[in-house]
């Protein structure tokens, strides 16, 4: 392939911060059960990262550790979970895992997230049908805060605890708080594709050091303090592993660096597209939100594009080997979930028949800039 043509892909994984030596040093010691593992540092170093004011246990996705968060707060068989409609899959799922029912919110027009309003309309409704749900899942889509007051406000008044999916949005800060630590119970995910990775993990944020035990009790398997393996409890294998902590930790160490190139991104398709009528770029509503622009999403309105649409874009990317992809399909059109409750309008169907998410790695050199940029351009031109 010549050099102008090589793929570009949505993200790539940027492992730099990683040195060989150091994952040779972790496997030396994870063959022996260290004092300090790097499990316990890559836990030292969030909780660092929240001024010690909170409490991480390390898992081995985000997704268990959505899953965990949903033990912990005791959801179970015929409860109810109220979840963001617009997000990945792996938001709802442990709903299910722990054969509780999902019930599906849209989204608010500015930031993507959860609406409030459609959430006290759910919220009363299902204690009308006599169900009070049992907890209620927030997702930082595409590492844009959700409107964290409301929901908190909300929350608060019918006494029912925040699961916040802050999977994307590591480095993201609402009114100056850092996202993870808005919610009664806070996940990150250190997947591959995500701003940090430990080639693969997830992390449980809590605010007692007793949860913290015991999320790490019921992820190592539930062993009783006994001789022999006795087990009263149901456990899981939810640990994150020592290499991956190694890992993660030189990741970690770099998120600020992340977060500016990320933003660089954003503002290099800002750029481009302010001068293309009908096009927006995903960005902060207001002042109070800070996003780590982890992916850059655009919005096409082809009533005011002379009929252009995303899929004209797609294709002409996919045409150059640029991928492009559409935003998050909501959970409650998903066939899998579609006979779940939904609360809400079009706000999120409308996002994802305009959305699509542009190449957003950090790696992207000038030359493959200058590709985008001019695919772009050709594209809105017509
Ligand atoms: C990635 C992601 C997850 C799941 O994290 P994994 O580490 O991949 O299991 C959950 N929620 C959202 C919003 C995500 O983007």
């Amino acid at each position: 392939m010549s050099k102008s043509t090589h793929f570009i892909p949505i993200s790539k994984p940027f492992y730099s911060g990683v040195k060989n030596s150091s994952l040779g040093v972790a496997f030396n010691q994870a063959t022996i059960p260290p004092l300090h593992s790097n499990v316990n540092t890559f836990e030292n170093e969030l909780e660092g990262y929240f001024d010690n004011e909170s409490q991480v246990a390390a898992l081995n996705s985000g997704t268990s550790a959505i899953h965990m968060a949903l033990i912990l707060l005791g959801v179970s068989k015929g409860d109810e979970v109220i979840c963001q409609s617009m997000t990945f899959s792996a938001s709802a799922n442990p709903i299910i895992y722990q054969r509780a029912t999902p019930v599906f919110v849209d989204s608010e027009e500015d930031t993507w997230n959860m609406c409030p309003v459609y959430l006290e309309k759910a919220i009363k409704d299902r204690i009308t049908k006599g169900i009070k749900p049992k907890a209620i899942i927030a997702v930082h889509s595409y590492g844009m805060p959700y409107n964290a007051d409301e929901i908190c406000r909300i929350a608060d008044h019918y006494g029912i605890p925040v699961v916040e999916d802050s999977a994307e949005a590591l480095g993201s800060r609402y009114k100056e708080r850092k996202c993870g630590n808005l919610g009664t119970i806070s996940i990150f995910s250190f997947n591959n594709n995500k701003i940090v990775t430990a080639m693969g993990g997830g992390a449980l944020i809590v605010q007692t050091a007793e949860l913290k035990k015991n999320a790490i009790f019921l992820a190592t398997q539930a062993k009783d303090q006994a001789d022999h393996y006795q087990h009263s409890t149901l456990g899981y294998n939810y640990r994150m592993s020592e290499l991956c902590a190694r890992f993660g930790l030189g990741q970690l160490r770099m998120l600020e660096n992340r977060v500016e190139e990320h933003r660089s991104m954003h503002a290099f398709y800002r750029d481009i597209f302010s001068e293309i009528q009908g096009v927006t770029v995903f960005s902060e509503p207001t002042e109070t939100y800070f996003s780590n622009h982890w992916l850059v999403a655009i919005l096409v309105d082809p009533n005011k594009t002379n009929g252009i649409t995303k899929f004209h874009l797609q294709s002409a990317f996919a045409k150059a080997h640029i991928e492009s992809r559409p935003i998050w399909k909501p959970m409650h059109l998903q066939p899998i979930f579609e006979k779940m409750p939904y609360y809400g309008a079009d706000v999120s169907k409308n996002l994802f028949e305009k959305g699509l998410c542009l190449p957003s790695g950090i790696n992207i050199s000038h030359d493959e800039r200058i590709r985008i940029e001019s695919i772009i351009k050709c594209t809105f031109a017509k």
